[in-house]
């Protein structure tokens, strides 16, 4: 039986799975359970297993500007954790430690097993400041170091990792924002799954209080936990649609808060310096980005373009250069290019007079991506391109550089961003985008064999084992077909040795389900 990420149907299957078909299971993998913990290594499987179909799920998004974002956050947490004792150096190794972001406007982050964290847009979108969000992912990070979902996936002893992967799926799916009756459908069967899958009461107090701890010491101000608190609290009174499929699974208990605010005065946070945190404009166009790129509907993008606080006398300057970029950007998607140019002038100088350089960056970044959409990729590059040359790219840079590059006639620049990139799949080898984009490069620079490759390349990254095995076939096919350079012999034995191990993966994975 094949498991499709579809909204509607994912969780009927998901049902007649759990109820009907269970004893027929192979049993290629073991029961879990019995009291036994299950190891590292089998709840990385089970990770990789959702995450496999995450990233297939049509809101599954790559985003070079926001990807660094949430990496920006997350990395001093993790490196917290570590240095705190909380992530021991075998959690690290097995783990897989990545961060998907999904293109939804419901207000969502979680946990999946072996080290994979799912953040919805619509979080990203709500907050309004780093903090806030630090404390989401510093609670999230860890459950996973406390091994919850393992300890809870012991009480569901009779269930094999299979039937619990697809309903953590069938939860997540249902979490989205569909409207309709189905929807209404889908969330009661899910409140029964979320029932049996959620952390207890003592889990998720546990994650708050090491998750505070892990914020503190990564140097964020832990007030973010009390203002997000406060911000889901609200959320919680006014909104009951769904909106917040964060707080089902986070249900603010009086209990949570007075821990909270009790660490607070423990801290001494409350009593000297009791002013909110504030936000800085770089936050708040990122935040604008994540509301614009959650929605693509065109009402929504038209009320991105005309929102009062733009000029609203009431609005915080920072709030204003917020809804500026999320109107520039929705100008931009609903392809009104002069409304979105308009939009960005006045953006641009509100931010060049701030003097703050990551917020003059993220404009930049912007405008690069404008001119990219109205085919000007030469002005990419005069925009990106480092001065003095020879400076390190950075990532989002480097993507948008390199994408301007492949569609432009052939240039020595070429070849050294080709060499940039390389560096980073060395270092990165699961950044799938790194790979698309150097295999587009590489096609344009006429070289077939490392294109194919790194096309097979992302799609192991993505975990796409059929869809790797597809490329590295075409790959080994084109280097029998053809006189082969000099270097390309050792690309070939590369294609063939990867092409096993793609075939491997897609043999395990069939006998698994
Ligand atoms: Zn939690």
């Amino acid at each position: 039986m094949k498991l499709k990420f579809c909204r509607s149907s994912l969780v009927l299957s998901l049902l007649t799975a759990a109820l009907c078909l269970q004893p027929a299971w192979p049993q290629a993998l073991p029961t879990l359970g019995h009291g036994e913990s299950i190891s590292l290594g089998a709840e990385r499987q089970l990770g990789d297993r959702i995450a496999r179909e995450l990233y297939r799920d049509p809101d599954y998004l790559e985003d070079p500007v926001l990807d660094e974002y949430i990496q920006r956050l997350w990395a001093p947490l993790v490196k917290a954790a570590a240095a705190r004792g909380e992530l021991s150096p075998e959690l690290q190794e097995r783990f897989a430690w990545r961060i998907l972001l999904g293109r939804d406007r419901t207000v969502n982050a979680f946990a999946l097993p072996g080290g994979y964290l799912g953040v919805h847009l619509g979080l990203i979108a709500v907050v309004t400041s780093d903090d806030e969000l630090a404390s989401v992912l510093a609670h999230e990070i860890s459950h996973v170091t406390q091994r919850h979902i393992a300890r809870s996936m012991d009480d569901q002893s009779k269930m094999t990792p299979w039937v619990i992967g697809s309903m953590i799926l069938g939860v997540l799916a249902a979490s989205k924002s569909a409207q309709g009756a189905q929807a209404l459908i889908v969330g009661g069967q899910a409140a029964a799954m979320q029932s049996q899958l959620s952390y207890s009461r003592d889990m998720e107090r546990e994650a708050d209080r090491v998750g505070y701890g892990v914020l503190s010491d990564a140097g964020y101000d832990p007030r973010g936990f009390v203002t997000m608190f406060a911000k889901l609290q609200q959320a919680a009174g006014v909104n009951d649609n769904g909106a917040f499929p964060y707080l089902r699974s986070h249900p603010l208990t009086s209990e949570r808060i007075a821990d909270m605010q009790a660490r607070q005065q423990l801290s001494g946070n409350l009593s000297g310096n009791s002013s909110t945190v504030t936000q800085d404009l770089t936050q708040s166009m990122l935040a604008a980005r994540a509301r614009v790129m959650s929605n693509g509907n065109v009402d929504a993008l038209k009320a991105w373009t005309q929102d009062s606080k733009i000029n609203s006398p009431q609005a915080t300057p920072t709030q204003q250069v917020g809804a500026l970029y999320a109107a520039t950007l929705a100008h931009l998607q609903l392809r009104d290019s002069a409304s979105a140019e308009r939009s960005l002038q006045s953006l641009e100088r509100r931010v060049q007079d701030s003097g703050s350089e990551p917020a003059i960056r993220v404009v930049r970044l912007l405008k690069a991506e404008m001119a990219a959409r109205q085919e000007r990729f030469g002005a990419v590059l005069s925009l990106l391109l480092p001065s003095p040359p020879g400076t390190a790219l950075a990532r989002p840079e480097l993507i948008a550089v390199a994408q301007a590059l492949a569609r432009l006639p052939p240039q020595p620049m070429r070849n050294e961003v080709i060499g940039t990139l390389r560096e980073l799949v060395q270092q990165i080898p699961q950044d799938a985008q790194a790979w698309n984009t150097l295999a587009s490069l590489l096609a344009a620079q006429g070289m077939t064999l490392p294109a194919l490759r790194a096309e097979g390349e992302a799609q192991m990254a993505r975990m796409d084992w059929t869809g790797a095995v597809d490329r590295f076939r075409a790959a080994q096919d084109w280097a029998r077909n053809n006189r082969l350079a000099a270097g390309e012999h050792i690309e070939a034995s590369i294609v063939d040795t990867r092409l096993r191990q793609a075939q491997t993966l897609v043999r395990e994975m069939q006998t698994q389900r």
